[in-house]
């Protein structure tokens, strides 16, 4: 395998697509390299071709949930998102731009079992172990999307800067369906360089894992003041980040057997978000 180190984002794309993939911090897609679960000719290494650093409400695609959660400029719901996510030291190298283009956690998907998303016949999970699964949009595919920042962004209402558009970070993201079965949106040339991240009036996130610390979202609830209303966004709930349309809208989950439990602990946790940033400032 060939490791590309291009110096900026042009170059990058050039080398992109064909059997090359990008590589951020890798903590994401080394381990799935290692599986089997992703094949690459060349890595496309994008640590000097997209952009670092945060500048007022732009946060450049590289920059690292450790330098983001520490950063005062940076709305609270996001700081907390990136400090409940991972480890120290995976958030050291984890990047923004890598967080919210990571794969599903579903066990059928990452061992490997020929399940729907693998191009398979049916979800595997429906049928069998899924209590870490979905309670929207979980017709074909079940999987709960596991990142916390991309529930914070989506409530904050933040916009992506790629290589080729401008777009709001929700419509990164599709529900898989059968003649497309990806979760995103960007092609496979297309690289994230920026957010913008508007200042709201408040904002928090709040997460129930099955450990205290270091585990991916059994729920997550970003709640987010601003523009006379408030935003509400969900990770661990649905294949993709989930908008939801007021505490009302958790009467429409659909969760599996398993999964029921979720709704309850969205509810309590919707409740006391919007509570928390009723005062509150930022
Ligand atoms: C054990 C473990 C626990 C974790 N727990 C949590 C958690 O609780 N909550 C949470 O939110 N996350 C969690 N994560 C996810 C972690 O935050 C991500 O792995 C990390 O942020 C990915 O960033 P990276 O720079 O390492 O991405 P990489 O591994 O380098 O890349 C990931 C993917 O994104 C693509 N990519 C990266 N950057 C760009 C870009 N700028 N443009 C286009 N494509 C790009 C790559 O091609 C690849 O497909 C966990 C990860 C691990 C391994
Ligand atoms: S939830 Fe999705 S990834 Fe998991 S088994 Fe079902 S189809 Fe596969």
């Amino acid at each position: 395998m060939e490791l590309l180190r291009p110096s900026s984002a042009d170059e990058a794309t050039a080398a992109l697509g064909n059997g090359s993939v990008a590589l951020a911090g890798g903590t994401e897609l080394v381990p799935l390299l290692r599986d089997g679960l992703v094949t690459a000719d060349k890595l496309v290494h994008i640590g000097a071709a997209v952009p670092r650093g945060i500048d007022g409400t732009t946060i450049g695609a590289g920059t690292t949930l450790a330098e983001l959660e520490a950063d005062p400029q940076i709305p609270q719901a996001l700081r907390e998102a990136c400090s409940l996510a991972a480890s120290p030291q995976l958030r050291s190298m984890g990047t923004v731009g890598g967080n919210l283009l990571q794969a599903t956690r579903c066990w059928y998907w990452r061992l490997g079992f020929d399940c729907w998303l693998h191009g398979g016949e049916r979800c595997l999970a429906k049928a069998g172990a899924h209590r870490e699964h979905a309670i929207f949009g979980n017709e074909l595919c079940a999987s709960a999307h596991p990142s916390d920042v991309g529930a914070a962004l989506l409530a904050l209402g933040a916009s992506v800067r790629t290589t080729q558009r401008e777009l709001p970070v929700g419509d990164l993201y599709r529900l898989p369906t059968a003649d497309d079965r990806s979760t995103t949106t960007l092609a496979p040339d297309e690289l994230i360089l920026e957010l913008d991240v508007p200042v709201p009036e408040a904002s928090t996130y709040l997460k129930a894992m099955d450990r205290r610390k270091w585990a991916f979202p059994i729920v997550g609830v970003a709640a987010v003041r601003g523009n006379g209303g408030i935003r509400i966004a969900l990770a661990g709930v649905a294949p993709i980040p989930w908008t939801l349309d007021g505490t009302a809208a958790l009467d429409d989950a659909t969760p599996l057997p398993g999964t029921a439990y979720k709704v309850e602990i969205a509810r309590a946790l919707v409740r006391r978000a919007v509570e928390g940033i009723a005062d509150a400032a930022r």
